[in-house]
């Protein structure tokens, strides 16, 4: 059993690798939930510029993309989730805006999926939500997945990496926040490598008016663009 779920693993490997890339972008928020509210703009309108740049030039470079939202809709945490583990894409990345109580934090920071999050939420999630398998063994199905979520973090972890390298190179080293680990919601359950980025603090007097700025958004989807198609060179 163990030795058939290694094969089905190197099989599965091997597809992958023959098929095109596919990459979800997940603009956060949307809809009736706004997001962080700053002065100039709200999260869920910058999420939305910024995915739509992320995927118009990720596109210009061959690589498939599919985002969870095009328009200012409504999405629940697991319909976005859904989505990826559905095609299954390669990566999912969510992008978000940050706010603080007191707005005067700024900087960037990425989320990965935490292993607590894999073992409690992940196993909870599993009935809808694990990677369809046409034509393979239910229980191997499971196997797969286990063993899949595992390899998943470790890219997790490199893509917060090179997301949190490709924000320095372009906004500084000081606002450097650094890969974080707590389980967030919206990771819970992905069946692939899964990072949330927070791009910066809308709230802040400061960066909330430089994320407003078309040149700052392009910073932003050009230090993604960079990390997605490394880490995609290297999957
Ligand atoms: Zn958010």
């Amino acid at each position: 059993m163990v030795k058939l779920a290694t094969l089905l693993v190197a099989s599965a490997v091997a597809t992958a690798q023959a098929a095109p890339r596919t990459v979800v972008i997940d603009p956060g928020h949307g809809g009736s939930n706004t997001g962080a509210k700053g002065a100039q703009l709200n999260e869920k309108q910058l999420t939305l510029a910024l995915a739509n740049q992320v995927t118009a030039k990720l596109r210009a470079r061959g690589i498939a993309v599919v985002m969870t939202r095009t328009d200012d809709r409504t999405l629940t945490l697991r319909q976005r989730i859904a989505v990826a583990n559905r095609l299954p894409a390669d990566l999912f990345v969510s992008i978000h805006g940050n706010a603080s109580p007191a707005r005067n934090q700024r900087g960037y920071e990425t989320f990965v999926l935490s292993a607590r999050g894999v073992d409690v939420d992940g196993r909870a999630l599993r009935g809808d939500m694990r990677t369809p398998r046409p034509n393979v063994d239910p229980e191997i199905a499971l196997v797969l997945d286990d063993v899949e979520r595992g390899a998943a973090q470790w890219e997790a972890a490199d893509l917060a990496a090179r997301t949190q390298r490709a924000l320095r190179a372009r906004r500084g080293e000081a606002g450097d926040r650094g890969v974080r680990q707590d389980a967030h919601h919206v990771l819970l359950g992905a069946t692939m490598p899964a990072i949330l980025v927070e791009v910066g603090f809308i709230d802040h007097p400061l960066e909330g008016r430089e994320l407003a700025q078309p040149a700052t958004q392009t910073q932003l989807a050009d230090a993604l663009v960079e990390a997605i198609e490394d880490q995609l060179a290297e999957l």
